[in-house]
């Protein structure tokens, strides 16, 4: 099968890899949409994503595609045809963490297209637990992006909103943009998004921004109930917790650099009663984000900006291209 390889750390070879024999709890699935992501430029890079990825290994954790064969020992009922999006993470069954139902935090997780081969290739074989059908009425690149729109539904859920509530979301780029589109329909009295790039501020308002600014031109000191950080710089980390109101909520989403530290006043934490979260990945939340999907209450089609060739993405992935990708889908 035609595969795209993280041979070695920044190297990435398109090649003709053999058809693994089928485990008996596992299912073909042919890939038709994979979506690249901000960690699969970590993990080309050799920075962890949820994990480190070992070279050689096949990257893609946003996968939707069709049913090809099922193995001998899957019980789920599946279908040979039946359309799937894909869950990356596999999650031990057995620490602590797994039971205790916070599987996110599992010590022994693999991931699809992390730990083992995912979706950059004509085929990936997963778990028979990982595949969820696609709802008639959702298409298989919508249904590709069900990954990041669980990872966003897990941090909606670590937050307590409610409809007083003012919120901030910084980083316009695409995971912004789902944060945007969800608490703009969460019935809150304001949603405003701090980004940089001007070219943005129209689609950000047509998902519901109230308010778009950048914080570099606009002097802007207002506070919010939460604050959403999807970008993972310092810089934007303490903003992120500078713009809390008292009793605010701060949900850092962006992937830092394992290296950064940041500066915060440890004296507003206290006086403030803030509450400073993280959210890593997406526990039990794949059903809700096709639900969200296909109900298009977050509409992810009109985000993706480009769709790319398999050929495309080494280029794409080591930066030399001279477009700015918001959200980019591989066409299978
Ligand atoms: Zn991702
Ligand atoms: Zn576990």
């Amino acid at each position: 099968m035609k595969s795209l390889v993280l041979t070695a750390k920044a190297q990435m070879k398109l090649e003709d890899t053999p058809l693994p024999q089928l485990k008996g709890n596992e299912v073909r699935v042919q890939m038709k949409y994979a979506g690249i992501c901000g960690t699969d430029k970590h993990l080309f890079n050799g920075q962890p994503g949820s994990a480190q990825a070992v070279p050689p290994i096949i990257l893609g954790h946003e996968n939707a595609g069709v049913i090809t064969e099922i193995g001998s020992d899957v019980q789920k009922e599946l279908a040979i045809g039946q359309r799937v999006s894909i869950d990356p993470n596999i999650p031990c069954g057995y620490c602590r963490y797994c039971h205790e139902g916070r599987t996110q935090l599992c010590e022994n997780n693999s991931a699809i297209g992390v730990t083992r081969n995912g979706g950059m290739a004509e085929y990936v074989d997963v778990p028979q637990t990982n595949v969820y059908p696609i709802p008639d009425n959702l298409s298989l690149k919508a249904a590709a992006m069900a990954e990041p729109v669980s990872c966003v539904v897990h941090g909606i859920q670590e937050l307590a909103i409610q409809s007083n509530y003012t919120a901030l979301v910084i980083g316009d780029g695409f995971v912004g943009q789902l944060f945007t589109a969800y608490l703009a329909k969460s019935g809150l009295a304001k949603v405003a998004v701090s980004g940089h790039n001007p070219d943005k501020v129209a689609l950000l308002h047509s998902i519901g921004a109230d308010e778009v600014f950048d914080p570099a031109k606009d002097n802007h000191d207002e506070k919010f109930d939460i604050v959403v950080e999807c970008v993972g710089l310092k810089m934007t980390q303490e903003q992120a917790i500078n713009s809390a109101v008292k009793g605010g909520q701060v949900l850092m989403f962006g992937v830092a650099n394992p290296e950064d530290q940041i500066q915060v006043n440890s004296f507003d934490i206290y006086a403030k009663e803030l509450t400073i979260k993280g959210a890593f990945i997406n526990p039990h939340a794949m059903a809700p984000a096709l639900t969200l999907l296909s109900r298009k209450f977050i509409d992810v089609e009109p985000l993706i900006t480009h769709e790319l060739t398999l050929e495309q993405v080494p280029d794409v992935l080591a930066g030399n291209i001279d477009y700015k990708i918001t959200k980019a889908v591989i066409k299978l």
